[in-house]
């Protein structure tokens, strides 16, 4: 499956820590990430990861259009909810995709352990039907 991960500058760090926490599971999967975001973990993991721009530089809408495409399983955005981003509609727009294409969104640390539980437990094998049908 592939999974989006974005963690805004302050949201970083437990970024790290729950890469490196779930990475049993991470490793199994495509992992994708806004460039700042990517690298961070990277660094801290080892984990092969794609990066796209950083968010502020359009990262963002890069994953956009992959969900656009159906091309995104689940997306991990730590959002930092306590401060004014310059790229605002960028991250509201990623958001009303997630929606808009049904793909599991965590914005948070308690809903994204749950979803990465519910991917080890195979709950998002439907995804892997819409791919198939994709020719993915
Ligand atoms: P970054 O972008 O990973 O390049 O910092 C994240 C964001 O701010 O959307």
């Amino acid at each position: 499956m592939k999974i989006a991960l974005i963690a805004h500058d302050k949201k970083k760090a437990d970024m790290i820590q729950f890469v490196i926490a779930y990475k049993a599971i991470l490793e199994k999967h495509e992992l994708y990430a806004t460039g700042t975001t990517g690298l961070r973990i990277h660094e801290a993991t080892g984990l092969p990861i794609h990066r796209f721009q950083s968010g502020p530089l359009g990262g963002d809408q890069e994953i956009g259009a992959m969900i656009a495409q159906n091309k995104m399983d689940m997306v991990i955005f730590f959002r930092d909810p306590l401060t004014a981003q310059p790229h605002e509609p960028d991250v509201s727009a990623l958001i009303r995709l997630c929606d808009v294409y049904s793909i599991p969104l965590a914005t948070n640390m308690g809903t994204a352990e749950i979803l990465i539980k519910g991917l080890e437990r195979g709950d998002f094998a439907w995804r892997k039907i819409i791919n198939e049908k994709q020719g993915e």
